[in-house]
């Protein structure tokens, strides 16, 4: 008996290594990104002197700066990106230093509008130091707005949306779509207080998830931060080109990437997309950005869903390199 229980202890040992040797192999060996180099976007060259001209500039997950020489809009502003030992087993803040250098590195000195597409603290966390140190409104759910509060915001810094309502900043027209997270496990619950960091990554519940709409000039653009949808609610509305949240779709089904693609890409009519919160957000931006490791995520699979289903329905796939400033629209 004492024997077979010995075994037990003994095989199970070598599975538990075996998993956290694999584990460790994952971490430092993460997803190539070489296969797509060739669909990056090249970094705008012409001024902003176009009526229309528009500059997008991807500083990881869904944070993208839209910025037309006169007006900047920001979405969600996450830059502190803790890492993954304090998110899993300790208590995330902004650092309001690293949120200035990377401003900085960013040339971003006034922003109209921080908007929040969720209120999980890889999207929201840094949102109000980002308003306040740039003097824009911050944009998103009650739960987003009780971050806010919680940094300190004043009201009038703060927009709460419900979804639907047009919101303008100088030539940029946005609208928040009620959307859906995509399913891990981790999504739902409100923020029914003001949220005062240091706090639990888990404490920053998702609120509303939304899909950002943006009209400028006769070009437009969506942000979906989560690969999530809901059904029919993009229906009649109509995008350009969709930032696509690629986030843990490589883990989901086939027939769940599918509707994904008919509800979010198709469903506006999109021309071209790039994938975004595909990077590994426990890792600092001042590195060169790593895809998320299996597995958290499965980022080839993903990768080769877009590409064959951007090849069969004409859809342009292609990346934004982080830090360039690129004209979303260009050959379009
Ligand atoms: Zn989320």
């Amino acid at each position: 008996m004492r024997r077979i229980l010995k075994t037990a202890l003994l095989l199970l040992a070598v599975v538990l290594l075996a998993a956290i040797a694999w584990l460790v192999f994952q971490f430092t060996h993460p997803p190539e990104l070489k296969p797509y180099a060739h669909l990056a976007m090249p970094a705008a060259t012409a001024s902003l002197d176009a009526p229309d001209g528009l500059r997008v500039t991807f500083l990881g997950v869904a944070t993208l700066l839209l910025d037309d020489g006169e007006t900047a809009i920001l979405t969600d502003g996450f830059f502190t990106r803790p890492d993954r030992t304090t998110v899993l087993t300790g208590r995330v803040a902004p650092d309001p230093t690293l949120i200035a250098a990377t401003l900085q590195r960013a040339g971003i000195r006034h922003l109209a509008a921080v908007i929040v597409s969720h209120s999980h603290y890889d999207h929201a966390l840094d949102a109000p130091e980002v308003a306040k140190q740039t003097g824009a409104v911050l944009v998103g759910s009650g739960s987003t707005a009780n971050i806010g509060r919680g940094w300190g915001l004043p009201e009038q810094k703060i927009r709460v949306v419900h979804g639907g309502e047009q919101l303008d900043f100088g030539r940029f027209h946005v609208q928040l779509i009620k959307s859906r997270h995509a399913p891990t496990g981790f999504t739902g619950g409100e923020i029914d207080q003001p949220l005062a960091p240091p706090a639990r990554a888990t404490d920053y519940k998702e609120g509303d998830s939304y899909s950002i709409l943006v009209q400028h000039g006769q070009r437009s653009l969506m942000v979906q931060s989560s690969a999530g949808f809901v059904e029919g609610a993009l229906q009649g509305r109509h995008a350009d080109v969709v930032f696509l949240g690629v986030g843990t779709l490589g883990m989901q089904g086939e027939s769940f990437r599918n509707a994904y693609w008919q509800q979010v890409v198709r469903a506006v009519g999109a021309r071209r997309i790039f994938p975004i919160h595909w990077d590994d957000f426990t890792r600092p931006l001042t590195q060169d950005l790593v895809a998320l490791p299996y597995p958290f995520d499965d980022f080839a699979t993903s990768m080769d869903f877009i590409i064959k289903s951007g090849v069969r329905d004409g859809v342009d796939v292609r990346t934004a390199p982080a830090w360039a400033h690129i004209d979303p629209f260009a050959g379009l």
